[in-house]
């Protein structure tokens, strides 16, 4: 989904990709910071720009990581959907391909544009269509053994059999996830609704015409383009057009939108004592979690081994909190974030930090503490063992969170793969590049 915008310093026209938090300007080199006031507001243009009355219908808009814990498995996908925020008959129940193949812009004022404010509220459930517990009827194969006789051989008979299958949802998430809303453009002639975009009826037949109320644009829609300045040194900071942390490394600090304004993040950069001197020329953000989980005893890493049921022998430490799970502070598909925040929690990294910037580049952050926060449940149902006990556990599990710290981590390379010799984990680069269309 692409958005068309001019640059708020020259006007010259930018085109924004949906995930962009930067709008960075080719022409005059303005970086901008784009905060809306809830969320994105969007629309399409109409075919006819001279049309007099425009009645803009609301779509929400979902995009994002989707996991969910059932019975059969924890599975996971990404889904991007759009569905009609108000009660009709006549208006489509979802935009279908429209915002893959056209152009969007910001919500704008326009003195011939009125908007159909929403009535039905957005609830994530709503993106999946869920059903707590199915039943299906599976079919068994099984081979039994049979002694013939008392010491004679085993005969192996194969037995079918019907069984009613309980699929239950235990728990769902939605991860690095975006929520705006689009507007599609309509006019009514003669007495019918018709699609702005395709300048044709909406529906054949007798004139019906649903009325509702209408709202103009209001100057909350608007969204805030705040300078990417450090606030402490003034320099430049670095980041990319999704990031939403910011580093300086004028004055050694790292930023994060909140609120109206930027805010300090904790970050610390790892030590290798693995990678061969001159190995390193990349760093990968990671988010360190210290968390407090409620309805699991899970405050120590030896409750981790023991719900893994790692091949390790606890240490005496091991009992002791602090106790931190790890996540990639970066976007990459489903499978991958779910293998590597296992890996590097499992690792229990115990070595050195410092808390200087690293000179080699680092890898854009653009997944938030709360992306991390929404994942862990789901990580926890990974790690478990006897699945059997803890996913009836997980709708009541509650974890807030304690402490973040972004920690980079030095990798090491070769034509395909970034590695992490101390946590020894892989990942392939071309991961990083599928993370850019989720
Ligand atoms: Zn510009
Ligand atoms: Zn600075």
């Amino acid at each position: 989904m692409q958005i068309e915008h001019q640059c708020p310093q020259c006007g010259a026209p930018v085109v924004l990709e949906e995930t962009d938090r930067l709008l960075t300007c080719d022409f005059c080199k303005t970086r901008l910071y784009m905060q809306p006031r809830d969320y994105f507001r969007y629309c399409f243009t109409p075919l006819d720009p001279f049309l007099e009355q425009v009645i803009y219908v609301p779509y929400w808009r979902f995009r994002g990581v989707h996991f969910s814990c059932r019975t059969s498995g924890i599975t996971n996908g990404i889904l991007d959907k759009t569905f009609l925020a108000v009660e009709s008959k006549h208006f489509a129940q979802t935009l279908g391909l429209r915002p893959q193949a056209l152009k969007l812009r910001f919500v704008q004022p326009a003195d011939n544009a009125r908007f159909i404010p929403p009535n039905i509220p957005f609830e994530k459930s709503f993106v999946e269509a869920k059903h707590n517990v199915t039943y299906e009827t599976v079919t068994v194969h099984e081979t039994r053994f049979v002694r013939r006789g008392t010491e004679g051989d085993y005969a192996e008979i194969l037995v079918t059999r019907k069984e009613l299958k309980e699929e239950r949802l235990y728990h769902e998430a939605f991860v690095a996830d975006t929520m705006s809303l689009i507007y599609t453009p309509m006019f009514v002639r003669n007495g019918r609704f018709h699609d702005a975009v395709l300048n044709e009826a909406l529906y054949e037949g007798p004139p019906v015409y649903e009325s509702f109320p209408y709202e103009f644009f209001s100057g909350g829609w608007a969204i805030n383009f705040l300078p990417t300045l450090c606030p402490e040194c003034g320099w430049n900071t670095l980041a990319e057009r999704d990031s939403c942390v910011l580093l300086c490394n004028g004055c050694n600090s790292a930023w994060r939108m909140d609120g109206q304004g930027l805010g300090r993040v904790g970050f610390a950069t790892a030590l290798s004592t693995k990678a061969a001197p001159g190995s390193v020329r990349q760093y990968l953000p990671f988010w360190r979690l210290r968390v407090e989980v409620e309805g699991l005893k899970l405050d120590c890493y030896a409750d981790l081994v023991r719900l893994g049921n790692l091949p390790r022998v606890i240490q005496p430490g091991w009992e002791e909190p602090p106790f931190f799970f790890w996540t990639p502070a970066f976007r990459m598909t489903p499978a991958v974030y779910r293998r590597m925040s296992k890996q590097f929690t499992i690792a229990n990294f115990s070595g050195e930090f410092h808390d200087r910037l690293p000179d080699a580049p680092v890898q854009a952050v653009n997944l938030t503490p709360q992306d991390a926060l929404d994942s862990l449940i789901t990580i926890i149902a990974d790690f478990a063992i006897n699945k059997k006990k803890v996913l009836p556990l997980l709708p009541d599990m509650r974890i807030t969170l304690r402490e973040a710290l972004l920690v980079l981590f030095p990798v090491t390379e070769t034509d395909h793969e970034y590695i992490q010799p101390d946590i020894n984990c892989g990942l392939m680069k071309n991961v990083l590049e599928q993370g850019k269309n989720i």
